[in-house]
């Protein structure tokens, strides 16, 4: 007999991205920003002294939320501050949904919504994206989840849906709306301005990808005040350490610098979509940090270890949809120029 409940001991657990130990892999498979994070960011956590790591952190991250509100326009009553937007994720499955009600998404997707839904024992209703990941509307709006997650940009296809689509959809839906923008700091537009004309609409960020924080966790969320309020019941009392609230405080306040990368990033993954075509392969296209692309032959799985043997990492996906694919974080200049390289080798 397991001690393991088993609804948990029957779960697959989210699958993470390998992180190697050798320093001399390029790696391309987990959307890491390829750039330092802001020198103010590490100023910040220079500042940190031995008394703010005796007490306990600041249980809501207020200099943050403070922050965060002057940045992207908001009030601090409508943002909430998570362990990485995963843990954001995580409270809204259980502040919405939970046991027997019904959550909704489009796929393929980040599959960590399938295992936070499963953990809650919630009812999850996946729908099927287009053939070039049109958004399926009227069967999202038709489902009317207690909660639908959309992934803009989404991954693994870096595809995009526009704002005013996505503000349809929420007037539409009866529950709740969470738009994760994780790799928006790559897009073109953003929905931070639904979270003040909707009531049902929270958009999640993190300062994993466009702030190259990945290392810090750090993510949060914005939206009504009444639906942070909510999340802000079930959140571990102090779910953000001190050393996080700085990095992330000093990081929003130079929001330029991240900008600044964001664009060196753009401009690489249009030079990286082209080298790939030339290559044979087919590419979606991308508004985020990252391009998702087709092979025929060699097999995409035969590519992806192919250059796991030269030391290159992408990310290979076998799902429904995603076996012919190869998810390939956009890197520096030069790591692009090794991975380009070694697969006109590879694809011949
Ligand atoms: C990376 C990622 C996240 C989570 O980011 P963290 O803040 O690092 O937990 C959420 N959603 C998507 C789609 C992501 O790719």
């Amino acid at each position: 007999m397991s001690f393991v409940r088993e609804r948990i001991a029957a779960l697959e657990g989210y699958l993470s991205g390998e992180q190697p130990v050798d320093p001399d892999v390029v790696k391309l498979n987990t959307n890491e920003n390829p750039y330092p994070p802001s020198p103010r960011v590490m100023q910040a956590i220079a500042t940190v002294t031995p008394d703010m790591l005796r007490r306990y952190p600041d249980p809501l991250a207020d200099r943050f939320r403070q922050a965060a509100a002057e940045t992207f326009g908001v009030t601090p009553e409508m943002v909430i501050c998570g362990n990485g937007m995963d843990d954001i994720l995580n409270l809204a499955v259980r502040a919405f949904s939970g046991p027997d009600a019904k959550l909704v998404y489009p796929t393929p997707t980040y599959t960590l919504y399938a295992v936070l839904a499963q953990i809650q024992a919630s009812i999850v209703q996946e729908v099927p994206f287009g053939t070039d990941y049109e958004l399926p509307f009227d069967q999202l709006a038709a489902a009317d989840g207690r909660v639908t997650f959309l992934a803009n940009p989404n991954s693994p296809s870096g595809t995009f849906v526009p704002a005013r689509q996505v503000e349809e959809l929420a007037r539409q839906l009866s529950g709740v709306l969470v738009i994760d923008e994780a790799y928006v700091d790559f897009a073109e537009e953003n929905c931070m301005a639904l979270t003040r004309r909707h009531g049902n609409v929270l958009v999640f960020r993190t300062l994993s990808k466009g702030y190259s924080l990945a290392g810090i966790r750090f993510g949060f969320g914005v939206g009504h005040p009444d639906l942070i309020a909510g999340l802000m019941k079930v959140k571990d009392s102090y779910n953000i350490d001190a050393i996080a609230i700085e990095a992330a405080t000093a990081a929003v306040r130079d929001a330029k610098y991240s900008r600044e990368n964001c664009a060196k990033v753009r401009a690489e993954r249009e030079r990286l979509r082209r080298g790939l075509q030339e290559r044979g392969f087919k590419v979606l296209p991308s508004q985020a940090n990252f391009v998702l692309a087709r092979i025929g032959r060699p097999s995409a799985q035969k590519v992806y270890e192919s250059l796991k043997d030269r030391k290159i990492l992408v990310r290979y996906f076998n799902g429904p949809g995603l076996a012919d694919k190869l998810r390939i974080t956009v890197g520096t200049p030069e790591q692009n120029d090794v991975l380009l390289s070694s697969l006109g080798e590879i694809v011949g």
